[in-house]
């Protein structure tokens, strides 16, 4: 089959009018830069503009209506052609430090420390303060410098040590520039800065190589010194906006968190269990009856579709904190005979204050995923959502305090993985509970160590999905979209290794790509949407660069394979479903985790092989199996490493079974009664009726 061509809604034909409009207005920004860098923010009014630019004032303020939104898409066409020049050069970079070095050299370009460019920015930082929609526009351009630092530094120092590097290496670019744009560029040597963030870059990279003694036991004493990182920006990222400025909580702040918790789990866990059921159900009832609210929250905060937030993501919450209710009262020991003298029994205990940490892909799912067996087993919880996703967790805890949950039971701290890692270092804390990279999960399992914490990790994954020949054709291709483009393919457990029996195989990949192409990218905010934004920019240049990289290798793609920019989406962080065939097991978009929209497809031909073939890879979150051959289903299932997995569909995820991984994707389960294990502890208890016979 040959690759599909991007849809018309992708690429739309552009009338002639529109093309002359859109240099008009091209050339009335191109003349204000011109005016910002010579007579400044003041001087450069919409008149003295359009006699610049030999046009009637009334035609400017017809394409831009006044200076704020000229100057606002001025300072825009500036933020982009910076961004279009670090996504360029990210494409290129092959390495982590390579990706680092191209934020660094796109931003401190010959072209950026040109002294029409950089007059024209430097009016615009003036006023940064006072003009709300430039403002916006330096936020967003900001927060995409700190992320794409941020993704490439994970991979080279310590997760917790990333955020607070990136926020230097930024802040030296910024620091640079303006030394330059204050000596009039006299100072401006884009060579010499490059060079000096270089050496800088390279400096730091060389303390972490370093082993930190102090890392594996103490609180942080003797790590490098790190920039105070105070708030996060929450953007929305299918339009850019900025939703909330939220602050970071320090050691102070988790110490207090903390200090709260111990008292208040005390009474918590001396209530009847049916006393606490009593909170979490009507924490349920809450839920659903602002699940219209929360599921736009959710979607503005993380880019989903309004369809799948209003269905999936708020009620699948609200399932669980009723499950959870429905188990709290009947949490039990056991009653053990030891003949006439004696007895012993069990005690089910919470184990103290825990912690929960939350990925960005389903917020206040995976707070509730984690708060609702922890508080049905009588802990306390300080949970931490995701820094790019932080809202959600803030409307569960105003939930849960109407609710009547005592305060200080469920506290929500926030912040980037130094928080974190506050938590899972914290004496006092006795769990954690993490949902995040395999990456992520080895730090906290270190972290936790020193102080013996309990552990539950849900990690990444690289699930197969197994289509066998006699299998219900139509409902294969739809677990099959289910299983890789829900929630813009930011699942978990999603099963991107498509195997396909050989004598089914182009029938099967003529349907699937037929509905891969005709599922519908856009506003998430409107119920028609299928798809949905990105997470970030940086993981939206991560996507890409793995459909890039999918085609380096060979692989043939079938539909999308491309960043959807149609009208409003420009702003947003959209990718179009995409799928590949032709694909070998050694290839990177079939080993590695992508986390978004691409779906790989291979094809097997018996039994033995497909099975070998699913089982080789580190990872065993979940897998997939679609046969109308019952004894087949479940003989293959049983030979299958994965701790999660479907018979004849995929992705649906019962609060009643537990979920969770073997291999690198995970410890322990959540959900079901399995969770309840995690999340208590048992006390036994040896009771005596007769005289004590001591030999003493
Ligand atoms: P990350 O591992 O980057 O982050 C997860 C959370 O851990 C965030 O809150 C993060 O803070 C925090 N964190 C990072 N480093 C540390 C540290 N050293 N100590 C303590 N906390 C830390 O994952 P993502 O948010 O990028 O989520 C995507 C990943 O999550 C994918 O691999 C996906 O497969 C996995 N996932 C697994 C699921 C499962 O149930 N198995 C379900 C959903 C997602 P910050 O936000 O500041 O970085």
């Amino acid at each position: 089959m040959p690759p599909a061509t991007p849809s018309t809604a992708a690429t739309p034909a552009t009338p002639a009018r529109d093309e002359l409009e859109e240099n008009r207005r091209r050339q009335l920004i191109e003349v204000t830069i011109d005016s910002l860098a010579e007579v400044g923010y003041v001087g450069s009014t919409l008149a003295q503009i359009a006699s610049r630019a030999g046009v009637s004032p009334g035609l400017v303020a017809h394409y831009f209506a006044d200076k704020d939104g000229l100057l606002a898409a001025s300072f825009r066409t500036l933020a982009r052609r910076v961004g279009a020049r670090v996504r360029a050069r990210l494409a290129q970079a092959a390495t982590p430090r390579g990706r680092i070095q191209a934020v660094i050299d796109a931003n401190l370009a010959p072209e950026e420390f040109d002294q029409r460019t950089g007059s024209a920015w430097l009016a615009f930082w003036g006023q940064v303060l006072h003009a709300e929609g430039l403002k916006r526009v330096q936020k967003v351009y900001q927060v995409r410098t700190l992320s794409n630092l941020r993704h490439a530094l994970k991979r080279l120092v310590p997760a917790h040590e990333a955020h607070s590097l990136a926020a230097m290496i930024a802040a030296m670019i910024d620091g640079v520039w303006l030394r330059a744009a204050l000596s009039n560029w006299q100072e401006a040597d884009s060579e010499g800065a490059r060079a000096l963030l270089t050496a800088f870059v390279d400096g730091r990279l060389r303390e972490y190589a370093r082993p930190d003694p102090a890392s594996a036991t103490s609180t942080g004493a003797g790590a490098p010194a790190r920039a105070a990182v105070t708030t996060i920006t929450s953007i929305n990222p299918a339009t850019g906006a900025t939703l909330a400025q939220i602050a970071v909580d320090g050691p102070a702040q988790v110490d207090a968190a903390v200090g709260r918790a111990l008292e208040a789990q005390r009474s918590w866990a001396a209530m009847t269990g049916a006393a606490r059921a009593r909170v979490l159900r009507q924490a349920a009832d809450l839920l659903r009856a602002r699940n219209r609210e929360l599921a736009e929250l959710e979607t503005r905060d993380t880019g989903k579709p309004i369809q799948e937030t209003s269905a999936v993501d708020v009620a699948s919450g609200a399932d669980c904190l009723e499950y959870f209710a429905g188990l709290a009262a009947s949490l039990a020991g056991e009653h053990l005979d030891l003949g006439p003298g004696a007895f012993g029994y069990t005690r089910r205990e919470p184990l103290g204050v825990v912690a929960g940490i939350g990925a960005w892909n389903y917020p206040l799912q995976i707070a509730c995923w984690k708060a609702a067996p922890a508080l049905a087993c009588g802990n306390a919880m300080l949970f931490k959502p995701a820094e790019l996703t932080p809202l959600s967790a803030i409307a569960l805890g105003d939930v849960f305090q109407q609710a009547g949950l005592p305060d200080g039971v469920f506290q929500v701290v926030q912040g980037y993985a130094d928080t974190g890692r506050l938590l899972t270092r914290h004496p006092q804390i006795r769990k954690v509970s993490l949902t995040g990279e395999v990456g992520t999960g080895r730090a906290v399992m270190a972290d936790a160590a020193a102080t013996l914490k309990h552990v539950t990790l849900e990690l990444g994954g690289k699930s197969p999905l197994i289509v066998f020949d006699d299998a219900s054709l139509d409902n294969a291709v739809g677990g099959a979209l289910l299983a890789n483009f829900y929630s813009a393919g930011e699942v978990c457990s999603n099963g991107t290794r498509v195997f396909v029996q050989r004598r089914i195989k182009a029938e099967f990949t003529q349907r699937l790509t037929a509905r891969a192409a005709a599922m519908r990218v856009g506003d998430p905010m409107d119920p028609a949407t299928q798809v949905g934004a990105l997470i970030s920019e940086a993981h939206l240049d991560k996507v890409l660069g793995y459909i890039a990289r999918g085609r380096a290798e060979g692989a043939q793609l079938l539909v999308g394979g491309y960043r959807v920019t149609t009208g409003d989406l420009a702003n947003g962080l959209f990718v179009a479903p995409t799928v590949f065939d032709g694909c070998h097991d050694d290839m990177a978009i079939a080993r590695e985790e992508i986390f978004g929209p691409v779906l790989t497809l291979l094809t097997f031909d018996d039994e033995e092989e497909v099975i070998a073939r699913a089982n080789a890879t580190e990872f065993g979150l979940a897998a997939g199996v679609f046969t109308n051959d019952l004894t087949r289903a479940h003989r293959v299932i049983a030979r299958l490493q994965a701790g999660t997995c479907w018979i004849n569909h995929y992705n649906v995820t019962p609060v009643e079974l537990p979920f969770g991984g073997v291999k690198m994707s995970g410890l322990g389960r959540e959900n079901g009664r399995a969770a309840i294990e995690h999340y208590s502890q048992l006390k036994s208890v040896y009771v005596a009726m007769g005289d004590v016979d001591a030999p003493y």
